[in-house]
């Protein structure tokens, strides 16, 4: 389970493409729920990967990377992107003591913060902890004759200094930097968005069995994490056997964050629509009850409107047959995480739901 998405997640590797998301409503009528699930395995996208932060971590690619680099001095340019070292007591921002965030100086990432900065006497600024450790990336580095541990901005593998073990308390970790590799922002001041967390945004489906629906939901682009749940009842923090009886009313439910700006919500309607059969009432395929109930919980109002014109849309069109649709579309309510076996079952135990015809 990639459990609170701000706390825990580490790299998550999504395949996928967009194409097909935006042929949905055309010419990818025929295609079935099968289909699209083929050819989102078949068109690999460059691997998504988010911090606990909420940093987007995606490596920049070449091309990027040195549009990024003209903005560099040559000096800064030799350090970050040629492992070269700056001389000690010459990096201007040795002596800085200002509160605020030290951010990678080709790609706006921030690494450090100046809470955890210190004076280590080497002549470098040294930190004794990351701003987030899935921002540095550590590497052997066996250069000059010693055994040493290389750091690299994780986004845009920028070379920014090296790390020892003879720091202080609370890590015993040193942090040493090259100046030329950092920006520093003084509290208060205004981030440029590429040194900004993500705007991460929820929705909610019920589909049938959760285990499915949120190993399917993992692998669209633009997905940072999806967890199995239970909503949409009456009792408060049901079990599993509680929601399974019926008796407390809840759907099997998927909580989903995504980034808008990778995928839209009309998009994740889209995959919905495709990943389970919405004119099932209360079943999918084999899975018969009201927890299998097909639901979507809006988030907000702009969910909720935007839930019902697609659905209205879909019964409209020719893709289901005339089958009725008996999605429910509801504001969101209390959302009760499923227990921790029920999480990441698929990636788990391998296997996927099958996917109606
Ligand atoms: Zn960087």
């Amino acid at each position: 389970m990639k459990t609170l998405l701000l706390t825990t997640l580490g790299t998550l590797v999504i395949l996928g493409g967009f194409t097909l998301l935006r042929e949905t409503s055309g010419r990818a009528q025929h295609s079935g729920p099968r289909s699209a699930q083929e050819a989102m395995a078949m068109e690999t996208r460059e691997h998504e990967s988010y911090s606990g932060s909420g940093y987007d971590l995606t490596p920049l690619d070449r091309k990027r990377i040195e549009a990024l680099a003209e903005n560099l001095t040559d000096d800064e340019r030799r350090i970050m992107l040629d492992q070269g070292t700056e001389p000690s007591f010459c990096g201007g921002l040795l002596s800085n003591k200002g509160t605020g965030a030290y951010t990678c100086r080709l790609c706006g990432l921030p690494l450090f913060k100046s809470e955890a900065k210190f004076e280590s006497g080497t002549g470098w600024p040294s930190f004794y902890e990351p701003f987030d450790p899935a921002h540095i990336r550590s590497l052997r580095d066996q250069s000059g004759g010693m055994v040493r541990t290389e750091i690299q901005c994780a986004r845009c593998r920028s070379h920014l200094g090296h790390v020892f073990d003879d720091g202080p308390k609370p890590t015993g970790l040193r942090y040493c930097l090259n100046s030329a590799a950092l920006k520093f922002y003084a509290e208060g001041a205004e981030l440029p968005p590429e040194s900004r967390p993500l705007q991460i945004e929820t929705a909610y489906f019920a589909g049938g069995c959760f285990w499915g629906i949120e190993d399917l939901f993992q692998k669209v682009p633009g997905v940072i994490e999806a967890v199995s749940g239970y909503q949409g009842g009456k009792l408060p923090d049901p079990d599993y056997r509680q929601v399974c009886s019926g008796s407390s009313g809840h759907a099997e439910s998927v909580r989903l964050s995504y980034d808008p700006n990778q995928v839209t919500y009309r998009q994740l309607l889209e995959w919905f629509f495709k990943f389970h059969d919405p004119t099932q009432l209360n079943r999918q395929g084999p899975d018969v009850g009201t927890q299998y109930r097909s639901a979507i919980f809006a988030a907000d109002k702009g969910q909720l409107a935007e839930a019902k014109a697609y659905i209205e849309g879909l019964q409209g069109s020719q893709r289901l047959g005339g089958r009725k649709i008996v999605t429910v579309v509801e504001q969101v309510g209390p959302f009760y995480e499923a227990e921790e076996y029920h999480q990441d079952y698929h990636a788990k135990h391998g296997g996927s739901c099958a996917l109606p015809q």
